[in-house]
């Protein structure tokens, strides 16, 4: 499950990681010191470039910005809160996470010298990586506030990769991330951003796990990373035939994704958000069997989820069974081909 920003760094805080003052605002006379950031609630990145994160420097400017945050949708989210942080007076953005290395099968921290909005424009090997095996990990405030070329911040940076690596491991987190780390100009290192994404399969061990945030879809597993070609498809049977086809035709699946029987809008929606949140995907088979599942529903989902995010790759539909001529109709409507098998939807994508 990702957590939202403000649920990210409540936890955090409580392991002694600096985190702004803030308050959670929903209403646009909620009350506001200034001047401040207003950020958007929403459970995906990017919300500064699309407008989600703004700086206001007067107080009879605060209600018109909440106002305005609160019914801007990102990728596809509207938020329902937004979160008010003093501002910052920031001299450098600095770049640190906690992940899981799988190969390794240790915990890894990642770090990059110049973080902020433009992180992933960094490619991989540019960044500073150390396995962190266990407590006891002496050393690393040295190494890293080298790297950030702060030396002089050696203890403050060995104290925070400490009380991350126990907010991390008490939390049964797999990942934390802070995006930006900013260094300000009176010399603290402050989270600007957070972002915790919590292994759902833990949650039997914490009663306090109550978030805004929703768990993430269980039938969606991403099988690549780098993958351009995504895949929707009904029951686990279909699904796993159709990654294995485009896997065949020599293109690299990017997800496994079964929407199982309740193919509503808010379903495909869902789905297609988690799709578009990877770098590289190029276009979307959606293959469906129609059984009890009607394809016209399908369909009516499918262009009303489309409606939402106006940046989704390219789609390409195969939906057979029930009502499928319905859902031919609606969709040629709308400019999109239907195919008839899967085989001739594939054939589109190399062509
Ligand atoms: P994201 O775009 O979803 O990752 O949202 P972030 O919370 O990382 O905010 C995006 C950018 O907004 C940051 O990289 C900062 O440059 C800027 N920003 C966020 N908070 C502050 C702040 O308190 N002061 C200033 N000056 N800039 C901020
Ligand atoms: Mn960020």
């Amino acid at each position: 499950m990702n957590l939202l920003e403000y649920e990210a760094k409540s936890i955090m805080k409580t392991f002694g990681i600096p985190v702004p003052v803030g308050s959670v605002v929903a209403e646009k006379n909620d009350p506001v010191d200034t001047p401040c950031v207003i950020k958007s609630q929403v459970p995906i990145g990017g919300r500064g470039k699309a407008g989600g994160v703004v700086v206001v420097q007067s107080e009879d400017k605060v209600s018109e910005v909440i106002e305005r945050l609160l019914c801007l949708g990102i990728k596809g989210f509207t938020p329902t809160h937004l979160l008010a942080e003093e501002l910052l007076s920031i001299e450098r953005e600095l770049y640190l996470s906690l992940t899981i290395n799988r190969s390794s099968e240790q915990i890894e921290l990642i770090a990059h010298r110049e973080g902020g909005v433009e992180i992933e424009s960094h490619s991989p090997d540019e960044f500073f990586t150390r396995a962190l095996p266990g407590r006891g990990f002496d050393g690393v405030g040295d190494t890293l506030a080298d790297y950030y070329n702060l030396p002089e911040k050696s203890f403050v940076v060995q104290e925070l990769v400490e009380n991350l690596y126990r907010c991390f491991t008490d939390s049964d987190a797999t990942l934390l991330e802070i995006n930006p780390l900013c260094l300000t100009h009176d010399g603290r290192l402050v989270a600007g951003d957070g972002k915790m994404t919590l292994d759902d399969a833990a949650a039997y061990r914490h009663p306090d796990w109550q978030f805004e945030a929703k768990p993430a879809n269980r039938n969606f597993v991403v099988l690549d990373q780098e993958g351009a070609v995504a895949s929707l498809a009904n029951g686990a049977g279909l699904a796993m035939a159709t990654v294995d086809a485009i896997a065949a035709q020599g293109l690299k699946p990017a997800n496994f994704l079964d929407i199982g029987g309740a193919a509503t809008p808010e379903t495909i929606l869902r789905s297609f958000q988690q799709i578009t949140a990877l770098p590289n995907v190029t276009a979307i088979v959606i293959n469906i069997f129609g059984g009890i599942v009607r394809c016209d529903d399908v369909a009516q989902a499918i262009l009303e989820a489309q409606s939402h995010l106006p940046e989704l790759p390219r789609l390409v539909v195969r939906l057979s069974g029930n009502r499928a001529d319905e859902a031919k109709t609606l969709l040629a409507a709308s400019g999109l081909n239907l195919h008839p098998t899967l085989t001739s939807c594939l054939e589109e994508l190399l062509s």
